[in-house]
């Protein structure tokens, strides 16, 4: 069992036993940060200190709950980047595979510890039997956190093997798996045509049901056809699509 993170060490300080008890801008405003919402052109959010006080300034339109994780990523950058202003632009906040930028992951990192903190995220998420977007949707409702942050921190804390894999038009964005799934299994560029995906990013449909699927749809690693594993995709952010794979198959591990 690893220690407490920084983030976590704030809401245990502050006596937070509940989801619901994770007050982002009553945390700010007693870490010395106040929160303004305002019409950002440029930028997703940002932040400026001076002394022990800063302003972080959020964009006032869009999703709350991204809202929610922006102001939490710049809280990231004052409490780890302290001395400096930082001007996060949305690909900087929340998106994983962006290479370099590793104030920003560390942002990231901090922002997942404070609204979905591992002391209360893990025993919630074992209430749900295995990995799906059903319980991911359900933890996103109780942490107000957004599909996509919930996912990467499900998968960062499941004790299932599983990895998120992200793919729009023209191939693979990005991917996530957990510390139980090996390095050896490294998702394709390309969505294979038997994939629920195909449908999904070209079809139309919003999310198709969980099917069981040849491991090699997934991965081109020389046995792969041998396996198989569960899937799950569903619609995300703009034209992607995301891919829940489980490996149901315990000789993947090996
Ligand atoms: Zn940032």
């Amino acid at each position: 069992m690893r220690g407490l993170s920084v983030a976590e060490h704030v809401l245990q300080s502050f006596g937070v036993t509940n989801p619901e008890e994770i007050d982002i801008e009553a945390i700010a405003w007693a870490l010395g940060a106040k929160v303004r919402y305002d019409a950002l052109e440029s930028c997703e959010a940002r932040i400026i200190g001076f002394k022990d006080r800063a302003i972080i300034t959020v964009k006032d339109d869009g999703d709350p709950r991204r809202r929610r994780f922006s102001i939490a990523h710049e809280l990231g950058h004052w409490q780890h980047h302290r001395g400096r202003s930082s001007i996060c632009r949305a690909s900087e906040i929340g998106t994983p595979g962006q290479a370099g930028a590793s104030i920003e992951r560390q942002a990231d990192n901090y922002a997942a510890d404070l609204l979905m903190p591992a002391y209360l995220f893990r025993p919630l998420s074992a209430q749900f039997p295995k990995p799906t977007f059903e319980a991911i949707d359900a933890l996103a409702t109780t942490f107000s956190t957004s599909r996509l942050a919930t996912a990467l921190r499900f998968i960062d804390l499941s004790p299932w093997p599983c990895v998120i894999v992200c793919h729009g038009p023209n191939g693979r964005r990005w991917f996530r798996r957990n510390r139980a799934v090996p390095d050896h299994w490294f998702p394709k560029n390309d969505l294979d045509p038997e994939s629920a995906a195909m449908d999904i990013l070209f079809g139309g449909i919003e999310r198709a049901v969980p099917t069981i699927i040849g491991a090699d749809a997934w991965f081109d690693r020389w046995n792969a056809d041998r396996f198989e594993l569960r899937e799950e995709c569903v619609k995300a952010f703009g034209n992607d699509v995301l891919a829940l794979l489980t490996l149901t198959d315990a000789r993947m591990l090996e």
